[in-house]
């Protein structure tokens, strides 16, 4: 009766260092197998628990700078005024092409490069109960140095300033409930009207005919 579109959601996740998006999307892609995750291309040093290829493709800025002449990212951008951060074009489209979702974790500014060519795509900005908490997560993580958490403080105004650009916010205050909320929001893009391929109202039409021919008084 009803057929939707059989393609992948882009989702785009966005939110400052230390919120827990991370974990918000380990946790989904436990408990979906129709989701990937896009593995961004840095020029920012691997941090020691980090694999080359699993949590990015750690490249020198010369192999970043080439990737973008070649037009090989869909979108880049300077991230915390230090490090090139970018999503790889290879495959992402066949892969959402194939049905499965993709995530895309980028900042403020591949969020916005995305809107601009790939407007359908799902914008979710991931938020700390407060600030204050924030802050503990950033010194307890422990990979910053006092310079860098700086820069992160700085980028996260700026990105908080821009949370309108986005279709949805999740506080993550309490993980499973944030990860809840997130499938819940990725269930609900699933069932929108405009999804619907083709509609048979025929079927429908059939169907009540046959009950009111059926129907006892
Ligand atoms: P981290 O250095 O903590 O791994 O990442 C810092 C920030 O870089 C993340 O919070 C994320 O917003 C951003 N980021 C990661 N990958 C990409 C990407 O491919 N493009 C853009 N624009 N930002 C990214």
């Amino acid at each position: 009766m009803i057929k939707k579109k059989n393609k992948g959601d882009l989702i785009v996740i966005s939110g400052p260092s230390g919120c827990g998006k991370d974990s918000i999307c380990n946790k989904i892609l436990k408990k979906r197998k129709n989701i990937q995750m896009s593995i961004s291309m840095t020029t920012r040093e691997k941090r020691d628990y980090e694999k080359d290829g699993r949590d990015y493709y750690f490249v020198s800025v010369d192999e970043f700078k080439e990737a973008i002449k070649n037009d090989e990212l869909l979108e880049y951008a300077i991230v915390h005024e230090k490090d090139y951060y970018g999503t790889p074009k290879k495959n992402l489209f066949d892969i959402l092409n194939q049905g499965i979702d993709v995530i895309l974790v980028i900042d403020i500014q591949g969020a916005l490069q995305i809107k601009e060519k790939y407007a359908e795509a799902i914008f979710i900005f991931i938020l700390p109960p407060s600030m204050r908490e924030l802050k503990k997560r950033l010194i307890k993580r422990g990979s910053e140095t006092k310079e860098s958490l700086f820069r992160r403080f700085k980028s996260i105004y700026k990105e908080i300033n821009e949370i309108s650009q986005y279709n949805y916010v999740v506080v993550n205050d309490d993980l499973d409930d944030a990860v809840n909320k997130t499938l819940a929001i990725l269930d609900s893009e699933k069932c929108r009207v405009d999804r619907i391929e083709e509609l048979d109202i025929n079927s429908i039409e059939e169907v009540m005919h046959e009950d009111l021919i059926d129907f006892e008084y």
